[in-house]
């Protein structure tokens, strides 16, 4: 049997990341990565589906017991992708999704280099801070303090492999299936979506 695919996903929030996501591995078998956090859980937050929510000391367990593929901080709080579970599904054959930050997707990508990386833009900061607020769920400094992450990491999407805008829902999905057909067959069909062909729209979206 031959192995799942691992996908790498990385956006601001606020991105529409999820959106995408379950629009485009609706009819597909994948597999989510859960993953750990030290953040404390949003609201309908659910411990075992949307995060593991662990301690601090609980975290720093699981990096000795070398129980992360990657893991990194991001806003404060420690991120981490359990390892066994990823290996497991990608053996039995079943594709993997990890949405991570970028530090932990470059972790990822040296460890893995056959996994696909791809960066979701927002279509402008501005949007993205309107968007963030629009949630309604984080302070105006914890806003602030995204939009600022958000900008660092749109910076890194040009070492992705491939980097879709998503100022249109339908289209962004429609991209993003584009990129997962070519990359799972290695064909060019997704080429206009390669970071290097990105650039200008890379650097718009860091102007607005
Ligand atoms: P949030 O706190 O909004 O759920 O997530 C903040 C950021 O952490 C997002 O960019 C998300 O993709 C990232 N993240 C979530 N899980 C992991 C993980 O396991 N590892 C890393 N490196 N980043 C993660």
């Amino acid at each position: 049997m031959s192995k799942g695919k691992l996908f790498i996903v990385s956006a601001p929030s606020g991105c529409g990341k999820g959106t995408i996501l379950s629009e485009v591995f609706k009819e597909r078998n994948v597999y989510y990565s859960v993953s750990a956090t030290t953040r404390k859980p949003r609201e309908g937050e659910i411990n075992g589906t949307h995060y593991f929510f662990m301690s601090d000391d609980e975290f720093r367990k699981t990096i000795s017991e070398d129980g992360f593929l990657e893991y990194a901080s991001f806003a404060g709080n420690s991120y981490g992708t359990p390892k066994k579970a990823v290996f497991d599904k990608l053996e039995e054959g079943v594709d993997v999704v990890l949405e991570i930050e970028t530090q932990g997707a470059f972790q990822v990508k040296e460890k893995y280099p056959e996994a696909v990386m791809i960066f979701i833009l927002p279509p402008h900061i501005g949007e993205l801070r309107r968007r963030l607020g629009k949630r309604g769920t984080e302070s105006e400094e914890v806003i602030e303090r995204r939009v600022s992450q958000a900008a660092g990491e749109i910076e890194k999407s040009l070492r992705y492999d491939y980097v879709i805008m998503n100022d249109d829902l339908e289209a962004a999905v429609k991209d993003f299936y584009t990129v997962i057909e070519a990359a799972g067959r290695g064909t060019h069909d997704a080429d206009a979506f390669k970071a290097e062909n990105m650039k200008n729209t890379i650097k718009e979206v860091l102007e607005k």
